[in-house]
């Protein structure tokens, strides 16, 4: 097991684009992934970029809690442990909803950020394997909140209206927030919501 140090933001690499994976299946990529499970599990976090592990590639780890799966989706079972390698987000169609996000790059803060509903998701897995599959809910969001990671945006960067956005030992005095409390890659005592409107 080895624990990688999260960048925060303001460092470079969270701001640029990263590099393809050219060979899925060099050892050396699954060391990252399994470094990368881990990291996510430890902070705790629901998802983790290889960038902000300070590495400049185009790699996703996270894992759907049980209960945030959507019912139609999962059965409400949540995803297992789970590794997008060169992942290509495409949404569905226009439909958006709204949900509060954190992110393990930005400690301590959260903020309401616009996400497709649907989306379709085309990678490989931690195999080399390629695969696509839609998703929709909660899931659609933090692949939209990781995948973000590799071409340099943080969820700031998505938000409408900053005025929802702040530390959330303040943003937890005002009542309104806490019905759409939900997180992303940030810690796991912050999920204490729903995701906005299934
Ligand atoms: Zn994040």
């Amino acid at each position: 097991m080895a624990l990688l140090k999260i960048a925060r933001m303001g460092h470079p690499i969270l701001s640029s684009v990263a590099d393809p994976v050219d060979d899925p299946t060099d050892p050396a990529i699954l060391t990252l992934i399994e470094n990368m499970f881990d990291t996510m599990l430890d902070a705790p976090g629901v998802g983790l970029a290889a960038p902000q592990v300070h590495v400049p590639l185009r790699v996703v780890v996270y894992y759907v809690p049980e209960g945030r799966a959507t019912e139609a989706e999962e059965g409400g079972a949540g995803v297992d442990l789970s590794a997008l390698i060169n992942p290509v987000l495409t949404p569905l169609d226009a439909d958006t909803d709204m949900a509060r996000e954190a992110c393990l790059s930005l400690p301590g803060m959260s903020g309401l950020v616009p996400r497709f509903k649907r989306i379709g998701v085309q990678a490989l897995d931690l195999t080399g394997k390629p695969f696509a599959r839609e998703v929709s809910g909660y899931h659609a969001r933090l692949l939209q909140h990781e995948c973000d990671h590799l071409d340099g945006i943080l969820y700031p960067m998505r938000m409408d209206d900053l005025t929802s956005f702040g530390y959330n030992e303040e943003l937890s005095l005002r009542e309104s927030d806490t019905d759409d409390q939900a997180s992303v890659d940030g810690p796991e005592e912050d999920m204490t919501g729903e995701v906005g409107a299934e």
